[in-house]
């Protein structure tokens, strides 16, 4: 058996994974939430070199990727 945890751990590892859950599902899958996008010569997708179509910007294509740290 593994290491044991008490009552104050088990509280703050559901409270840590609860935070992280409600981060991860603020997260939106669209080009305007990927890495690949960029604005700053017009809307372009760098991973295509072109502008997404409009309904693929909505929901992202396969090669979504996000960055949690944009800087
Ligand atoms: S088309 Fe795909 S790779 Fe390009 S910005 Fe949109 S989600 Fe990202």
């Amino acid at each position: 058996m593994g290491a044991g945890m008490n009552k104050t751990e088990l509280q703050i590892r559901r409270d840590l994974f609860r935070r992280e859950l409600k981060a991860l599902e603020s997260i939106t899958v669209e080009c305007f939430t990927c890495q690949h996008y960029a604005t700053a010569h017009g809307p372009t997708c760098s991973m295509f070199n072109a502008t997404p179509p409009a309904d693929v910007v909505k929901t992202g294509c396969d090669e979504w990727i996000h960055d949690p740290i944009p800087f």
